[in-house]
């Protein structure tokens, strides 16, 4: 239940357009432990680990992806981009037995940054179902 009631309360942050704290990252304004970059995406460690590997993919460029509902057939070569860094880098994070990528979208998801990330989190055995 208590689980249930953090969900609840990460989910309440509202909805925005305005620029989010991955923005801070992205032009370093603010630290984070990044462990991949190319032109379009970037890839750090997430501040509060879930699994012993816990990192996040998102695009440079936000490009209207508060969040992944808002796709158009536009974003489709950044989606794939983003999937193939989430595999590349896992590979290079020794995650070879397998790990999970999961994207929470909007209120019902969790979302609680709105700028589209992918986690990526391995390094133990993931259960299922999620909470
Ligand atoms: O999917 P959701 O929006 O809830 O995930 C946001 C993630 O961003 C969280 O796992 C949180 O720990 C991470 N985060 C981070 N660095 C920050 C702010 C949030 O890694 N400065």
């Amino acid at each position: 239940a208590s689980e249930e009631a953090a969900a609840k309360a990460n989910a309440h942050m509202a909805e925005t357009d305005a620029p989010t704290i991955f923005d801070k990252i992205i032009s370093k304004e603010i630290k984070a432990n990044i462990i991949y970059e190319d032109d379009e995406a970037l890839a750090f460690r997430d501040i509060s680990p879930q699994a012993p590997v816990h990192f996040l993919v998102i695009p440079k460029n936000r490009s209207g992806l508060t969040r992944l509902s808002k796709a158009t057939e536009a974003h489709k070569p950044l989606l794939g981009h983003l999937m193939w860094v989430a595999q590349h880098v896992a590979m290079k994070e020794n995650l070879g037995d397998g790990f999970r990528v999961t994207v929470n979208d909007g209120p019902n998801g969790s979302q609680s940054v709105y700028h589209l990330h992918l986690h990526v989190m391995g390094g133990r055995q993931m259960g299922w179902p999620p909470g």
